[in-house]
Protein backbone atom coordinates (compact mmCIF):
# COMPACT_ATOMS: atom_id res chain seq x y z
CA UNK A 1 0.00 0.00 0.00
CA UNK A 2 1.38 3.26 -1.08
CA UNK A 3 2.02 5.66 1.51
CA UNK A 4 0.31 8.95 1.22
CA UNK A 5 1.20 12.93 1.55
CA UNK A 6 -0.81 13.78 5.44
CA UNK A 7 -2.55 16.70 3.81
CA UNK A 8 -5.40 16.29 2.19
CA UNK A 9 -8.93 16.51 2.66
CA UNK A 10 -10.93 13.67 3.98
CA UNK A 11 -14.00 12.72 1.96
CA UNK A 12 -15.15 12.01 5.17
CA UNK A 13 -15.31 15.21 6.72
CA UNK A 14 -17.92 17.11 5.80
CA UNK A 15 -19.28 20.80 7.21
CA UNK A 16 -22.94 20.31 8.76
CA UNK A 17 -26.22 22.32 8.14
CA UNK A 18 -27.80 24.02 11.04
CA UNK A 19 -29.81 20.99 11.86
CA UNK A 20 -27.10 18.80 11.88
CA UNK A 21 -27.19 17.34 8.72
CA UNK A 22 -23.64 16.38 6.54
CA UNK A 23 -23.53 18.74 3.40
CA UNK A 24 -22.55 15.70 1.10
CA UNK A 25 -23.58 16.89 -2.08
CA UNK A 26 -20.42 19.05 -2.61
CA UNK A 27 -17.43 18.72 -4.53
CA UNK A 28 -18.41 14.99 -4.77
CA UNK A 29 -16.54 13.97 -7.98
CA UNK A 30 -13.29 15.67 -6.49
CA UNK A 31 -13.79 14.12 -2.89
CA UNK A 32 -14.39 10.81 -4.20
CA UNK A 33 -11.50 10.84 -7.14
CA UNK A 34 -8.88 11.97 -4.18
CA UNK A 35 -10.12 8.87 -2.03
CA UNK A 36 -9.85 6.73 -4.73
CA UNK A 37 -6.21 8.01 -5.89
CA UNK A 38 -5.26 7.49 -2.03
CA UNK A 39 -6.69 4.08 -1.59
CA UNK A 40 -6.45 0.71 -2.69
CA UNK A 41 -9.05 -1.02 -4.25
CA UNK A 42 -9.74 -4.58 -2.14
CA UNK A 43 -11.81 -7.83 -2.98
CA UNK A 44 -15.31 -7.83 -2.06
CA UNK A 45 -16.65 -10.42 0.33
CA UNK A 46 -19.45 -12.62 -0.06
CA UNK A 47 -22.61 -14.01 1.84
CA UNK A 48 -21.24 -16.83 3.61
CA UNK A 49 -18.32 -14.75 4.88
CA UNK A 50 -18.69 -14.92 8.63
CA UNK A 51 -17.29 -10.81 9.21
CA UNK A 52 -20.82 -10.44 6.75
CA UNK A 53 -23.02 -12.21 9.56
CA UNK A 54 -22.42 -10.56 12.71
CA UNK A 55 -22.51 -7.44 14.44
CA UNK A 56 -19.18 -5.21 13.44
CA UNK A 57 -17.41 -3.27 16.32
CA UNK A 58 -17.53 0.14 17.33
CA UNK A 59 -15.09 2.75 15.44
CA UNK A 60 -13.72 4.17 18.67
CA UNK A 61 -10.27 5.17 16.82
CA UNK A 62 -10.53 8.29 14.87
CA UNK A 63 -7.15 8.71 13.08
CA UNK A 64 -4.69 7.38 10.08
CA UNK A 65 -5.50 4.24 10.04
CA UNK A 66 -9.17 4.84 10.00
CA UNK A 67 -8.64 7.32 6.97
CA UNK A 68 -6.41 4.75 5.29
CA UNK A 69 -9.58 2.53 5.44
CA UNK A 70 -11.87 5.19 4.36
CA UNK A 71 -9.52 6.08 1.30
CA UNK A 72 -9.43 1.90 0.37
CA UNK A 73 -13.56 1.95 0.95
CA UNK A 74 -13.53 3.90 -1.60
CA UNK A 75 -11.19 2.75 -4.20
CA UNK A 76 -13.04 -0.74 -3.54
CA UNK A 77 -16.16 1.07 -3.87
CA UNK A 78 -15.06 2.56 -7.30
CA UNK A 79 -13.78 -0.78 -8.53
CA UNK A 80 -16.76 -2.44 -8.24
CA UNK A 81 -18.99 0.11 -9.48
CA UNK A 82 -20.92 0.39 -6.19
CA UNK A 83 -22.97 2.80 -4.24
CA UNK A 84 -22.54 2.18 -1.13
CA UNK A 85 -20.14 0.14 0.75
CA UNK A 86 -19.78 -1.10 4.35
CA UNK A 87 -16.08 -2.07 5.96
CA UNK A 88 -17.13 -5.81 6.35
CA UNK A 89 -17.26 -6.08 2.85
CA UNK A 90 -13.62 -5.54 2.70
CA UNK A 91 -13.24 -8.26 5.33
CA UNK A 92 -12.90 -5.38 8.37
CA UNK A 93 -14.71 -5.52 11.03
CA UNK A 94 -15.62 -1.76 11.74
CA UNK A 95 -18.46 -0.16 11.42
CA UNK A 96 -18.01 2.27 8.62
CA UNK A 97 -19.75 2.65 5.13
CA UNK A 98 -19.48 4.89 2.44
CA UNK A 99 -21.49 6.17 -0.42
CA UNK A 100 -21.64 7.75 -3.56
CA UNK A 101 -24.69 7.25 -4.48
CA UNK A 102 -27.94 9.55 -5.90
CA UNK A 103 -31.02 10.38 -4.74
CA UNK A 104 -34.45 10.48 -6.40
CA UNK A 105 -34.11 14.17 -7.80
CA UNK A 106 -30.73 13.18 -8.83
CA UNK A 107 -28.60 14.78 -6.50
CA UNK A 108 -25.70 13.46 -5.84
CA UNK A 109 -24.59 12.44 -2.34
CA UNK A 110 -20.51 11.17 -1.22
CA UNK A 111 -19.92 10.45 2.14
CA UNK A 112 -18.87 8.49 5.48
CA UNK A 113 -20.76 7.50 8.44
CA UNK A 114 -18.99 5.76 11.35
CA UNK A 115 -21.31 3.99 13.88
CA UNK A 116 -24.48 4.32 12.05
CA UNK A 117 -27.59 4.17 14.01
CA UNK A 118 -30.72 4.07 12.11
CA UNK A 119 -33.16 6.54 12.82
CA UNK A 120 -37.15 5.83 13.75
CA UNK A 121 -38.98 7.89 11.24
CA UNK A 122 -42.31 9.57 12.30
CA UNK A 123 -45.53 7.51 10.89
CA UNK A 124 -46.30 10.22 8.75
CA UNK A 125 -43.02 9.63 6.93
CA UNK A 126 -43.18 5.39 6.63
CA UNK A 127 -44.14 5.06 3.25
CA UNK A 128 -42.37 2.18 1.27
CA UNK A 129 -40.47 2.19 -2.01
CA UNK A 130 -40.99 -1.03 -3.94
CA UNK A 131 -37.18 -0.89 -5.42
CA UNK A 132 -35.27 -3.37 -6.83
CA UNK A 133 -32.06 -3.91 -4.59
CA UNK A 134 -28.47 -5.86 -5.06
CA UNK A 135 -25.69 -5.86 -3.10
CA UNK A 136 -21.81 -6.20 -3.87
CA UNK A 137 -21.43 -8.96 -1.55
CA UNK A 138 -24.53 -10.68 -3.10
CA UNK A 139 -23.24 -10.12 -6.67
CA UNK A 140 -25.19 -10.30 -10.10
CA UNK A 141 -28.45 -11.33 -7.87
CA UNK A 142 -31.31 -8.23 -7.56
CA UNK A 143 -34.12 -8.52 -5.63
CA UNK A 144 -37.15 -6.39 -4.79
CA UNK A 145 -38.06 -5.11 -1.50
CA UNK A 146 -40.13 -2.84 -0.04
CA UNK A 147 -38.46 -0.23 2.29
CA UNK A 148 -39.32 2.91 3.55
CA UNK A 149 -38.38 5.67 0.86
CA UNK A 150 -36.74 8.47 3.74
CA UNK A 151 -34.29 8.08 6.56
CA UNK A 152 -32.18 9.54 8.96
CA UNK A 153 -28.97 7.82 10.02
CA UNK A 154 -26.43 9.20 12.57
CA UNK A 155 -23.35 8.89 13.59
CA UNK A 156 -20.01 9.93 13.41
CA UNK A 157 -17.64 11.37 10.93
CA UNK A 158 -14.39 10.48 10.18
CA UNK A 159 -12.73 12.34 12.67
CA UNK A 160 -15.26 11.55 15.55
CA UNK A 161 -17.32 14.74 14.99
CA UNK A 162 -21.39 13.46 15.34
CA UNK A 163 -23.53 13.95 12.03
CA UNK A 164 -26.62 13.46 10.67
CA UNK A 165 -27.30 11.98 7.25
CA UNK A 166 -30.64 11.55 5.50
CA UNK A 167 -31.70 10.19 1.97
CA UNK A 168 -34.96 10.15 -0.18
CA UNK A 169 -35.64 7.06 -2.45
CA UNK A 170 -32.42 5.45 -3.75
CA UNK A 171 -30.22 6.77 -1.42
CA UNK A 172 -32.87 6.08 1.40
CA UNK A 173 -32.41 2.50 0.25
CA UNK A 174 -28.54 3.06 0.19
CA UNK A 175 -28.52 4.14 3.86
CA UNK A 176 -30.05 1.52 5.21
CA UNK A 177 -28.83 -0.91 3.16
CA UNK A 178 -25.57 -0.09 4.60
CA UNK A 179 -26.50 0.20 7.96
CA UNK A 180 -27.80 -3.31 7.96
CA UNK A 181 -24.16 -4.59 7.02
CA UNK A 182 -22.74 -3.24 9.72
CA UNK A 183 -25.27 -5.10 12.04
CA UNK A 184 -24.94 -8.39 10.09
CA UNK A 185 -27.74 -8.36 7.75
CA UNK A 186 -27.60 -8.42 4.29
CA UNK A 187 -30.70 -7.63 2.04
CA UNK A 188 -31.36 -11.14 1.05
CA UNK A 189 -31.80 -11.62 5.00
CA UNK A 190 -34.99 -9.34 4.44
CA UNK A 191 -36.14 -11.59 2.11
CA UNK A 192 -39.01 -14.29 2.07
CA UNK A 193 -37.53 -17.69 2.10
CA UNK A 194 -38.38 -18.45 -2.24
CA UNK A 195 -36.86 -15.01 -3.16
CA UNK A 196 -33.78 -15.42 -1.01
CA UNK A 197 -33.12 -18.93 -2.68
CA UNK A 198 -34.12 -17.50 -6.10
CA UNK A 199 -30.74 -14.42 -5.11
CA UNK A 200 -28.53 -17.07 -4.22
CA UNK A 201 -29.66 -18.57 -7.30
CA UNK A 202 -28.60 -15.68 -9.66
CA UNK A 203 -25.19 -15.41 -7.82
CA UNK A 204 -24.62 -18.77 -8.40
CA UNK A 205 -25.46 -18.44 -12.02
CA UNK A 206 -23.18 -15.15 -12.54
CA UNK A 207 -19.81 -13.73 -12.71
CA UNK A 208 -19.05 -10.82 -10.40
CA UNK A 209 -17.21 -8.39 -12.72
CA UNK A 210 -14.95 -7.52 -9.46
CA UNK A 211 -12.74 -9.29 -7.20
CA UNK A 212 -14.27 -10.93 -4.33
CA UNK A 213 -12.90 -13.41 -1.33
CA UNK A 214 -13.84 -16.81 -2.09
CA UNK A 215 -15.44 -18.41 1.08
CA UNK A 216 -13.78 -21.64 2.59
ZN1 LIG B 1 -24.56 -4.59 0.31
Amino acid sequence: MAQQDTEHEHAGVLPVDDEGFVLDTEDNAAREEAAVARGTARPITVVGNPVLHKECKDVTEFGDELAQLVDDMFASQRAAEGVGLAANQIGVDLKVFVYDCPDDDGARHTGVVCNPVLQELPADRRRLDDGNEGCLSVPTAYAELARPDYAVVTGQDEKGNPIKVRGTGFFARCLQHETDHLYGYLYIDRLSKRERKDALKQMAEGTPRYEVVPND
